[in-house]
């Protein structure tokens, strides 16, 4: 007899993948079929329900488990179940589809991946759930800006037969099914094990909680790392395996299995702590490591703070009991620099003096250059993560002036390009206005829209000079501050991104007009000129402001130069 507590959530392991006939049929019938082309994170999401690591889902949500979901994180059929896992689309495809039909699921280049059979589709109050999910509307959380901002305006819901799971070539030997994984316990006559899943790097604290969890629960370690989509703030997920690996010589041997996890973060708190939970389950483990979350998501910085361990506790073992695994919550770990050793905050005493280092400050020591404490990880995965991520010396960067016309972007460019080039330790490249709209945007108009078009282009540009360790010198007016934020999202991650708001006041760029197009502005002869009849949003915080209304452009360009200089970037 299988023990209840070996089955997966629900008591079925899914496995949507359809054999070889029914794949020719499926592709027969989907050349007639509407199609939508899936995004990373509905990729993501499909490859979880497909290998059954999202059992029992056996599709994308209806309606009918979405609203419980939403409410008491609940299924329909009242299994648990903590956040919503829904295809979105656009309001056209969803006016052109209907309760019945199939649809073609693709990836961006087309290749097929799956039929989904429509069963509803409906609009989302992004707002209420937004509210439920992150207890919070403000888009600077990261689950709800991908909400408000990359999520189309309806859910479509209904079953999915799978052609083939979306494809990797990383790693390749690191990604097993949750039925694979269960079959490897058996081969290696494992019966209780430990999941842990993180985004995080295994640090010290991490080394600790998972050595301690394996030891209470006297169980072999699955050790998850998150590679789905990564949050822009985090390292990317090569680093983040190959760390793993290296942590995984700390552990007595053959008492670990790696496996990742393409799993695409919402960020949602416990919610989405405890679907970890429920995957854990489907991966055939025992037992489940949860650890310390804030209340709300940490996207809120300003309003966050750690949930009290009671409190996970209570938590862990209500929900732990209804999936049918032994959560084990554990709080934040601690650093006690006198006994040199971890603990768990909640079982230090008073007034011990303390260290805490968490996942950002290490992130930040190491992208800033500055040494990591011996305490705090080990020594070759901080070796792992500088090669990466190497000091600002080495770290490609982007230098991003943004400002109105005529306020002197381009001529305090051309300095730092002149200057960069004297220093001669990096590639250089200058992606000024005209130049990128002779090259990559000659096509462009100057609408609104295609303004933007061109800042991305530029953007995305700049993001791979930066990656490979180059400087970029970018001098775009850039006006608007969501396009700017894109693009920092994109460059930060690989090197340094450094916004120069040239802020120059409009009165002296019109005196200036170097190019008549004031003047002509002025006199309606071009609409929606940027400072006359279309918005400059001001950069809140650039790291320099330059006002050239006084100065030389060799004493603009020195400005920077010292910031550089200060940031250890040169
Ligand atoms: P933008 O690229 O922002 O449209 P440009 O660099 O093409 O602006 O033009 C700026 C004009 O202002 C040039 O004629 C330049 O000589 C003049 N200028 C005066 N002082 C400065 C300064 N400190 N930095 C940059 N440009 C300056």
């Amino acid at each position: 007899m299988t023990d209840i507590k070996n089955l997966p959530h629900g008591g079925r392991l899914i496995d949507l993948c359809v054999d070889e006939d029914r794949t020719s049929l499926l592709k027969k019938i989907t050349k007639d079929l509407p199609d939508i082309t899936m995004n990373d994170r509905q990729m993501c999401d499909l490859e979880l329900i497909a290998n059954g690591s999202f059992s029992p889902l056996a599709g994308f949500m209806t309606q009918k488990d979405y609203e419980p979901v939403l409410d008491r994180m609940m299924l329909e059929n009242q299994l648990v179940w903590p956040l919503p896992v829904c295809l979105d689309i656009n309001e056209t495809t969803a006016r052109n589809l209907e309760a019945g039909q199939s649809i073609a699921l693709r990836d961006p280049e087309g290749f097929l991946l799956a039929v989904m059979h429509v069963e509803d589709i409906w609009p989302i109050d992004k707002n209420r759930e937004a509210e439920k999910i992150y207890a919070s509307t403000d888009a600077s959380h990261f689950g709800v800006d991908f909400l408000f901002h990359s999520t189309g305006d309806y859910y479509v819901g209904g079953p999915v037969e799978v052609i083939s799971l979306p494809m990797h070539s990383d790693f390749k030997q690191l990604r097993m099914t949750p039925s694979e994984a269960r079959n490897l316990y058996k081969k290696l006559g494992w019966q209780r094990v430990v999941g842990f899943q993180s985004q995080k790097i295994i640090h010290r604290p991490e080394f600790e909680i998972t050595i301690s969890a394996m030891r209470e629960a006297r169980a072999n370690l699955l050790l998850m790392p998150v590679v789905g989509m990564t949050h822009p703030d985090n390292f990317d997920h090569y680093t983040r395996v190959n760390c793993y690996r290296e942590a995984g010589r700390n552990y007595p041997p053959e008492t670990h299995v790696l496996n990742l996890l393409s799993h695409s973060p919402r960020n949602a708190g416990l919610r989405e702590a405890l679907l970890h939970a429920v995957i854990s389950k489907n991966y055939g483990c025992s037992h489940h490591i949860l650890e310390q979350v804030d209340d709300l998501p940490n996207g809120n910085k300003k309003s966050t703070k750690p949930i009290a361990h009671k409190k996970l506790l209570e938590f862990s073992e209500n929900y732990g009991e209804q999936i049918g695994i032994s959560v084990m919550a554990y709080d934040k770990m601690v650093y006690l620099p006198f006994e040199d050793e971890y603990r768990q905050k909640h079982k230090i005493p008073r007034g011990s003096k303390t260290i805490v280092f968490t996942g950002q400050d290490i992130r930040d020591r190491i992208r800033t250059g500055r040494k990591m404490p011996e305490w705090a990880s080990f020594p070759e995965i901080i070796n792992c993560i500088q090669k990466a991520y190497p000091p600002p010396s080495k770290q490609g960067f982007t230098l991003f002036l943004t400002g109105l016309s005529g306020a002197g972007k381009s001529t305090i460019a051309r300095v730092l390009y002149s200057k960069m080039m004297e220093i001669g330790n990096r590639p250089v490249s200058l992606l000024d206005g005209d130049i990128v709209r002779h090259h990559l945007s000659s096509e462009l108009t100057f609408s609104k829209e295609h303004r933007d078009i061109n800042v991305r282009r530029i953007g995305f540009v700049a993001q791979e000079i930066t990656k490979n360790r180059g400087i970029a010198i970018c001098a775009p007016i850039a006006p608007y501050a969501r396009t700017r934020r894109e693009i920092r999202d994109m460059i930060a991650v690989h090197g340094g991104f450094i916004v120069v708001h040239v802020s120059t006041p409009i009165e002296e760029c019109e005196r200036r007009d170097r190019k008549g197009m004031y003047a002509k502005a002025r006199a309606g002869l071009i609409k929606g000129y940027t400072g006359v009849d279309d918005p400059y949003e001001i950069p809140e915080f650039p790291e320099i402001r330059i006002d050239t209304s006084d100065i030389t452009p060799d004493e603009a360009a020195q400005q920077v130069l010292l910031y550089l200089g200060q940031k250890g970037f040169i």
